[in-house]
């Protein structure tokens, strides 16, 4: 399970306090120790850490808590309080723009999960949205890649804009995006090309098809089990692009939680969604606040 370790050593470092009936500076600073060490061992950011263990001790060492009846109840509904805030606070959702169709552009290195989430997007938001999507397949650098969206497009019955392994992407694009005003999709899905790592030519391909199809999303797909990569990944992508999104994917495994508690406080751009399993059906949208209650347990 996703964050289990973080959860249990979060859960221990808080049950001490919960237990007194008085707390002291010192046993705040303890607790906080226990509670850094939990979350660098989880692999999150340093500064991210450093920043919220400053938050939590202001707030746990202000007369109130101390004072207050059950301190150790404070000092966690400040912790649960100022994960929520790290993660970004409210769940954000997508924005359509208002011409149609609407486009998205879904980036990220070879792995992440791309190709599966564009799958997944179309068929939650044509559930939710009751949008009409076409699926782009941009990315031509691997012949497996396009059969891989045209394979996921069959079994959602969502129809793929494809042109093979020859045409350049920015042109796909294009045509893409004429097909779809002509046949009434109010949403464009595009699949763009990953790579193993970022480099130049990858992002100037997706900024050329971005200032192409001035997309109301882009939104990166980022693999959660890989902590602080994911972190760079997203900084590098949000630098050059301007990312409106991020999904966080893999958080079915067994995650520590670097990427979900960094990402957002690193770059700014909001989690919109998690990825829960290789299943078309199990996209989630991200809630901060459920998602720190679920790591305190
Ligand atoms: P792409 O190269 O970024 O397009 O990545 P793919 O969509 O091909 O996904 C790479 C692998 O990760 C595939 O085997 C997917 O089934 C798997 N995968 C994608 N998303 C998830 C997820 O949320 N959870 C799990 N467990 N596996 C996933």
């Amino acid at each position: 399970m996703a964050f289990e370790t973080l959860s249990e050593r979060l859960q221990s470092a808080l049950k001490n306090v919960t237990r007194k009936g008085k707390l002291t500076e010192k046993d705040v600073d303890v607790m906080m120790r226990e509670v850094r060490l939990a979350l660098l061992e989880a692999d999150v950011n340093i500064k991210v850490v450093r920043e919220f263990i400053k938050e939590v001790k202001e707030k746990a060492i202000g007369e109130t808590v101390l004072k207050s009846l059950t301190p150790g109840q404070q000092v966690i509904k400040i912790v649960n309080e100022e994960l929520t805030k790290l993660m970004g606070d409210e769940a954000e959702y997508l924005n359509f723009g208002t011409s149609k169709p609407a486009v998205f552009m879904m980036v990220g290195l070879q792995g992440a999960g791309k190709t599966t989430h564009t799958g997944k997007l179309s068929t939650y938001l044509r559930k939710k949205d009751k949008k009409n999507p076409l699926l782009v397949a941009c990315d031509v650098y691997r012949p497996a890649a396009v059969d891989q969206l045209k394979t996921i497009g069959k079994q959602l019955n969502i129809p793929v804009f494809e042109k093979g392994t020859s045409m350049n992407p920015v042109d796909i694009a294009a045509e893409a995006i004429a097909y779809a005003k002509e046949n009434g999709h109010d949403l464009v899905i595009i699949d763009t090309a990953g790579r193993l790592h970022i480099d130049e030519s990858l992002m100037n391909e997706l900024k050329e098809i971005k200032a192409l199809v001035k997309p109301q999303e882009i939104l990166l797909v980022v693999d959660a089990m890989t902590g602080q990569d994911a972190v760079n990944v997203a900084e590098s992508f949000h630098q050059q692009l301007d990312l409106t999104g991020v999904i966080l994917t893999k958080l079915d495994g067994d995650t520590r939680g670097g990427a979900a508690l960094s990402i957002r406080k690193m770059t700014n751009v909001p989690i919109k969604f998690m990825g829960m399993g290789e299943k078309l059906d199990t996209l989630e949208v991200f809630h901060p606040e459920r998602m720190a209650s679920r790591i305190l347990g």
